[in-house]
């Protein structure tokens, strides 16, 4: 495919994309080859906490690229140690191993959770998931996601992945057997279509992993990093799971990922884990500097604010087009639609003139809204004053 000056064929083909090319973003916007500047509220699909080339990620590059890159895993470097620290302290686990990305961590994870069981349940390694779930597209991770069709296209499968309901605790212990070592889930399935998993089900997932003796693991890939409105999505339940991942948000915007657990669930080996970029100080440095932001005074508490603004106007816009409704928790929200239209309207809100507007359909009924953490209120209600235009032209 060619279009203007860019020919690019060399890209190997792995999903539709329009024809336009980024040079640069900003905050909340992102400007494309012909000078047009797009509104985001996808932010690299929830992952530009604090939107595009933030001055802390700036600075920190700047910083750290003049004093040191990678030494390798095998030694220890200021920024991890930093930023670990500053993820136990502000969370219910003891250590930290960092990844690449979401998926990376995830398999850890199932690493960790194989060891554990290894160690002390006479090997059991079934870890219990969710339909519609979504943890990366490794192979186990693919294994262990619940979405539909993934279970055939690179067979055989990773073994050991059964699938239960969200908010359906029967359907969970349905599926508990003597080989199972534990349960993972997202506090929010995102790509599933932002459905939250209730502080209840939350609530009797830890008791049950409690009475079974099964690890409690959640992917806070999506979730975590001040996205639900609090540090981490876990918290807001109440509970204390044995392991997380995070991803997206810790970098914002930077290829970094942790797996965090408790200490009595670290029982890797010397050798059993491990990865040449790992906790590399130049990502770790950028990961310091997203923690800070999101930990300083008020900002967290301004995640909510703005994200009931979002939650009201979208609210409203379902009310005035008869639509279900929205949902969600912080800025990870979705507007349910009566009707199939969701790529119709990524469609149009992208071509809008003279400026574009960036939107997500994770189904056809369904619009998902991860803008960065410090979207304006602003530009909230620009998104929604457009959004409603495209409604309205849409259904005339
Ligand atoms: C995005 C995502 C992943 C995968 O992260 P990658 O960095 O793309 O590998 C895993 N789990 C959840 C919940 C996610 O949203």
């Amino acid at each position: 495919m060619e279009f203007g000056q860019f020919n690019v064929n060399a890209l190997m083909e792995i999903t539709q994309r329009p024809d336009l090319v980024f040079i640069r973003g900003q905050g909340s916007w992102l400007e494309d080859h012909a000078g047009k500047r797009y509104l985001d509220f996808v932010q690299g699909w929830a992952v530009n906490c604090l939107g595009h080339c933030p001055p802390e990620i700036v600075k920190a590059v700047e910083a750290q690229s003049r004093l040191l890159l990678n030494p390798s895993p095998a030694f220890y470097n200021l920024p991890s140690i930093e930023l670990a620290t500053r993820l136990t302290e502000a969370s219910c686990f003891d250590r930290v191993f960092f990844a690449n990305s979401g998926a990376e961590a995830n398999e850890g994870a199932i690493k960790l959770a194989r060891k554990w069981g290894q160690v002390h349940k006479q090997g059991a390694f079934k870890i219990i998931t969710f339909n519609h779930s979504f943890h990366g597209r490794t192979l186990a991770t693919m294994s262990a996601s619940g979405k539909p069709g993934w279970s055939t296209i690179f067979a055989p499968q990773v073994d050991g992945f059964p699938k239960a309901e969200l908010n359906d605790l029967a359907s969970v212990e349905a599926l508990i057997d003597d080989q199972t070592v534990g349960i993972m889930l997202e506090p929010v399935q995102g790509e599933g279509g932002v459905i939250p998993a209730t502080a209840e089900f939350l609530q009797n997932l830890r008791k049950l992993a409690d009475a079974r003796k099964l690890l409690l693991m959640v992917d806070e890939v999506q979730t975590g990093m001040g996205r639900t409105g609090t540090m981490f999505a876990y918290e807001q339940a109440g509970i204390r799971p044995d392991i997380m991942t995070l991803g997206k948000g810790i970098g914002g915007g930077a290829p970094l990922a942790a797996l965090l657990a408790r200490e009595e669930v670290c029982v890797f080996k010397h050798g059993d884990q491990g990865g040449t970029y790992n906790g590399n100080p130049l990502m770790t440095a950028i990961g310091v500097a997203v923690f800070d932001t999101l930990a300083a005074p008020g900002f967290l508490e301004g995640v909510r604010e703005r994200a009931e603004h979002l939650s009201q106007g979208l609210a409203r816009l379902a009310g005035k087009w008869g639509m279900p409704g929205e949902r969600g928790n912080g800025l990870l929200r979705a507007l349910v639609m009566d009707r199939e239209d969701g790529p119709a309207i990524v469609e149009r809100a992208r071509t809008l003139e003279p400026d574009g507007l960036l939107l997500n359909a994770p189904r056809g009924n369904l619009l998902r809204f991860m803008p960065a953490l410090n979207v304006g209120k602003d530009e909230i209600d620009q998104m929604l004053e457009r959004l409603d235009g495209i409604i309205a032209t849409l259904r005339k």
